[in-house]
């Protein structure tokens, strides 16, 4: 649309609600900017069905579970950072910085969503350590401004809260549940057992239906690179169509439990839709170590890896936890979810996709 379009749409917007917000439109999706916690009056948007508040949403988990909310009918608003002009389908953004607790209170009070779905996090492990201040308060202040908004403006809207099997640190039993000690070592850890004790206390404080799922590493076409296996399974693409020659990575027996994030996500709509807001584990159950990643992705395309492989000590990770597991029976007893993709199939999965977009 021409600029005079947006400006005109912005100044009725103003003048007929009232409301302090600015409209734009960024490749075809509407776009309403909260400024700050200015907005007093509630419902902006015309009220269709279920409202789902995804942060994150650009992201792996944001883009399957709006996905997979839009298909339930569900109208999904996303919270982006100011000025990251990202777009995804069927969804309708809103800025907020979730550092700002004032503006996260803001975006509530202005789209009155049934849910929120607090996904938004910097989530490479090691990288917490060169950013740990904007990380820990990134995890923290977000949740306690969620939690706080839902208490001041609707104590019925349902809130689910992503953790991480890194608020186990290096844990003390295997596989770990709900009930085995918080004990992080890693800073983007430490943000996310504060933000699950935030979740906790409110729902017992206030009786708020606030869940948060300790989720297990997960994983899709969608990962980006740096993660381990779509390292490995882009790697394995590429050397498969002649592109690459080789592949550096750390320790390769560490092992992690697994699962397909189009799983994860079906799991964090259950606790949501659940009578029994909780903490949930979401996780395979399977420990699986880099050796068998690199046996399922290279075996996919025919190929050794040991021809390919070289172990690198700029990858290595000295203090992490070597092996963890997950036990996912209470997520499966209580909330009947069970995992779709096994991780033969999600290894599969992801070397097909990366040979599909490496010829494109
Ligand atoms: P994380 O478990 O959330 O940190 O997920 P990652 O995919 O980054 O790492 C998974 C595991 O793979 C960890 O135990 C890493 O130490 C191990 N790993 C071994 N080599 C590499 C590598 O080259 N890159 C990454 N990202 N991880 C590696």
């Amino acid at each position: 649309p021409a600029a005079d379009d947006v400006a005109a749409g912005v100044a009725r917007a103003e003048d007929v609600l009232g409301l302090g917000l600015r409209l734009g439109v960024h490749r075809g999706h509407l776009r309403i900017i909260v400024d700050g916690p200015t907005v007093r009056r509630p419902g902006i948007l015309r009220r269709m069905a279920a409202r789902a508040l995804i942060t994150g949403v650009g992201g792996q988990d944001g883009s399957y579970l709006a996905e997979h909310l839009l298909a339930r009918g569900v109208e999904v608003v996303g919270i982006e950072r100011p000025g990251a002009a990202s777009a995804v389908d069927g969804v309708t953004m809103v800025e907020a910085d979730l550092s700002d607790a004032s503006s996260v209170i803001g975006a509530v009070e202005a789209v009155r969503p049934d849910r929120i779905f607090h996904l938004a996090a910097a989530s490479f492990v090691p990288d917490s350590w060169l950013h740990p201040t904007p990380t820990v308060s990134m995890a923290t202040v977000s949740t306690s401004a969620f939690l706080d908004a839902i208490v001041n403006v609707d104590r019925s809207i349902r809130f689910f809260q992503a953790a991480s099997a890194e608020v186990f640190g290096r844990p003390t039993e295997t596989p770990q549940t709900e009930n085995t000690p918080i004990a992080p070592i890693t800073p983007y850890g430490a943000g996310k057992a504060l933000a699950l004790f935030l979740t906790r206390m409110y729902r017992e404080r206030f009786d708020l239906h606030a869940s948060t799922g300790i989720l297990f590493n997960h994983e899709s076409p969608r990962r980006p690179e740096q993660f381990v296996t779509r390292k490995v399974t882009r790697a394995a693409a590429a050397i498969s169509l002649g592109l690459e020659s080789e592949l550096r990575l750390g320790n390769l027996d560490a092992a992690r439990d697994w699962s397909f994030a189009g799983d994860t996500v079906r799991g964090m709509v259950l606790m949501v839709e659940s009578d029994k807001p909780g903490e949930y584990v979401l996780a395979s159950g399977e420990t699986h170590s880099i050796r068998q990643l690199l046996d399922l992705a290279f075996g996919h395309v025919g190929l050794d890896w040991g021809d390919y492989v070289v172990v690198d000590e700029q990858f290595n990770r000295p203090h992490e936890a070597v092996s963890i597991c997950g036990d996912p029976t209470k997520a499966e007893r209580e909330l009947g979810w069970h995992r779709e993709v096994d991780f033969a199939g999600l290894v599969a999965m992801m070397v097909d996709a990366d040979l599909a977009s490496l010829q494109l």
